[in-house]
């Protein structure tokens, strides 16, 4: 018997993103292949500015006006990149969906909670009446851990930390393949953060959906997620299992960032010198070269590719043979 061949949630190949700013192109991000399998939890981190947020927005095809994406995003096995433009935004909610940090911007104070989530069914499903879509939201909402009879409740009667889970709950109503939370708990206290992330693990378990999670915050990967990218000035320069990366990262720029982390029993602060480069006119090379300590003279000539570095792990670093 033949084994069926399963899609990953999420494949991406040669994507490339730029801005026309009027100082030029900012090329933002730079030929980013990438996988997530179904049930699979990436962590995508790296210094503000680095390109994670606009890789989060060009997987879900929703760049502002001055961006342009290049290269192929496929979901479930579909060229989600490729569809016209109506069939792209359909397949938004239903097949891939993106949680925000901040919910009270994308929840209208005018509406119900309800009525956000009858919209949002009905624009895909338009044949679900609207009993049924309010059972979906009330179903959604508990598996949120917010009481069912809040449904009809207005934005501004739920705290920050419910917002968010209201905003997730929106966010996989039509059981997506893949779920993108650009930093979802960034603005929330700990507590409340641990709660959304523990929600976040188990949805991802039960409904077998890939999730792409971007944040700044190291801790929150090693808690939640499966693997970890590290993106440096557009690109990414190391990608493994979270321990394999945790226990040894490879590239300098993740040994930097492990570094910088603040634990119990830190006493003295470290951080990584320099800042990242002028993507305007990116080094030639390695782009980590100009902050490097382990700066080679290859490294300012040819850009480094990802190589194996272990049985589950890559990094792009002329440190390691493959580069
Ligand atoms: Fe440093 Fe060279 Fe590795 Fe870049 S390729 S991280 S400059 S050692």
């Amino acid at each position: 018997m033949s084994a069926v061949a399963v899609s990953p949630a999420l494949s991406i190949r040669g994507l490339s993103v730029s801005y026309r700013t009027t100082r030029g192109v900012v090329r933002a991000v730079d030929g980013i292949d990438l996988e997530i399998g179904q049930g699979e939890a990436l962590g995508l981190v790296g210094e503000s500015g680095c390109g994670k947020s606009t890789l989060g927005r060009a997987i879900v095809g929703i760049l502002p006006e001055e961006g342009s994406a290049q290269g192929d995003v496929s979901i479930s096995g579909r060229l989600f990149s490729q569809l016209p433009d109506q069939e792209r935004r359909k397949a938004r909610g239903s097949e891939v969906s993106l949680v925000f940090q901040e919910p009270m911007t994308r929840l209208n104070p005018l509406m119900r909670v309800s009525d956000h989530f009858v919209e949002m069914i009905r624009a895909h499903q338009p044949d679900t009446s609207k009993d049924d879509a309010r059972d979906m939201a009330r179903e959604a909402l508990r598996a949120m851990g917010i009481p069912p009879t809040r449904l009809d409740n207005y934005p501004h009667e739920f705290s920050g930390g419910m917002r968010q889970r209201i905003m997730i709950a929106l966010g996989i109503v039509l059981r997506p393949r893949l779920v993108v939370a650009d930093e979802p708990t960034t603005a929330l206290d700990v507590i409340v953060e641990a709660q959304i992330l523990n929600i976040l693990e188990d949805l991802k378990s039960s409904y077998q959906m890939g999730l792409l999670l971007i944040t700044h915050n190291l801790g929150i990967v090693a808690q939640t997620c499966d693997r970890v990218a590290v993106m440096y000035a557009g690109k990414i320069v190391e990608i493994g299992d979270v321990p394999s990366v945790f226990s040894q990262p490879k590239h300098p720029y993740t040994q930097g960032l492990l570094r910088s982390l603040i634990h119990l029993d830190t006493t003295e602060l470290s951080s990584i010198a320099g800042a990242p480069p002028d993507l305007l006119r990116p080094p030639p090379g390695c782009r980590f070269a100009p902050r490097c300590p382990y700066v080679m003279p290859q490294c300012t000539q040819r850009v480094p590719l990802l190589a194996d570095v272990g049985p589950q792990q890559e990094a792009a670093c002329y440190l390691y043979p493959g580069a």
